[in-house]
């Protein structure tokens, strides 16, 4: 049986990111590179979004997609950078931002995670033994205890980067990036911009901790800055006050009604009123959020 996490992968495998802000790119291209800041790209295809930042001396990678759109992210980075990729910095643990890593540590890249990601991929390896191994964080930082808050500032090539774990939302090892000087949040999967929040219980997840980690952001993200999502198109701020209000409206739903399912609650809720949140496939529906916001994870054939 598929665990979540795989089926969150192959669920947003299929998502054209940010598709419709940007213009038509050839067939062949599954990458699309936008300039986020200065030296600081997203790269949007199949798989989570790709944070890319160029210091002084190498390039610095925020996910990695999968193992098999490798190449083609290698493509992307080429064409703006011919810097050396040094490091790997994973936002969690699901495969459509884990699954380059092997790729990346065979080209001795260093990956950096929370220490839940190593613990989570390593038993997931441990108990598939047949599947690849390899490509776990080597760089680790964090408690096992998810609400335990965590920061760990690296200073790579003249940037500063600081990468942040408020309390488990997602899953119980996402990290916030911030690069302070670009004015660049890249998210993970704390933020789904364009469509309905999937909530891994499984790992730690909750609607609770996602709106903590949102609410968190905005007490400190500055007007200006520009949100990288970890699926959909660059964000603003306004766009994470409208998805904070977003995960409040739902919260207060689930709390008024309780006892009700998430097809009961999803009939019930004014879907009308947050046109910005989609569903996508069977796995991130309006029934399937509203269920997991009330701790179950949906029966999926
Ligand atoms: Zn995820």
């Amino acid at each position: 049986m598929r665990t979540p996490a795989s089926i969150l992968c192959l669920c947003l495998a299929a998502i054209p990111s940010a598709a419709h802000t940007r213009p038509a790119q050839p067939p062949a291209k599954t990458h699309r590179m936008e300039r986020v800041a200065e030296n600081v790209y997203c790269i949007s295809g199949e798989g989570g979004n790709v944070g890319l930042v160029v210091t002084d001396k190498f390039a610095v990678l925020i996910d990695a997609q999968f193992d098999h759109t490798l190449p083609g992210l290698r493509d992307a980075i080429r064409s703006v950078t011919s810097k050396p990729i040094k490091y790997l910095i994973n936002t969690h643990l699901h495969g459509d931002h884990t699954g380059g890593n092997r790729g990346m540590e065979g080209q001795g890249v260093a990956i950096v995670a929370h220490a839940n990601v190593r613990k989570r991929l390593a038993e997931e390896q441990r108990g598939n033994p047949t599947e690849p191994q390899g490509g776990l964080p080597a760089l680790t930082f964090g408690e096992t205890d998810p609400q335990v808050k965590a920061q760990l500032n690296l200073f790579l090539g003249g940037t500063e980067l600081q990468l942040l774990h408020y309390r488990a939302g997602h899953s119980d090892g996402d990290l916030l990036v911030s690069l302070p000087s670009a004015h660049v949040l890249h998210m993970g999967d704390l933020f789904l911009n364009g469509l309905l929040p999937f909530i891994d219980l499984p790992t730690g997840g909750s609607l609770a901790g996602l709106l903590e980690n949102t609410e968190w952001v905005l007490s400190w993200l500055p007007a200006e800055a520009k949100v990288i999502p970890g699926h959909g198109p660059v964000a603003s701020k306004a766009d994470l006050l409208r998805y904070r209000d977003f995960l409040k409206a739902a919260q207060a739903h689930v709390q008024t009604h309780p006892g009700m399912t998430g097809a009961e609650l999803s009939a019930r809720f004014d879907r009308k009123a947050w046109p910005q949140f989609q569903e996508l496939g069977k796995y991130l529906t309006w029934e399937g959020f509203f269920t997991m916001a009330t701790g179950r994870m949906p029966v999926w054939d």
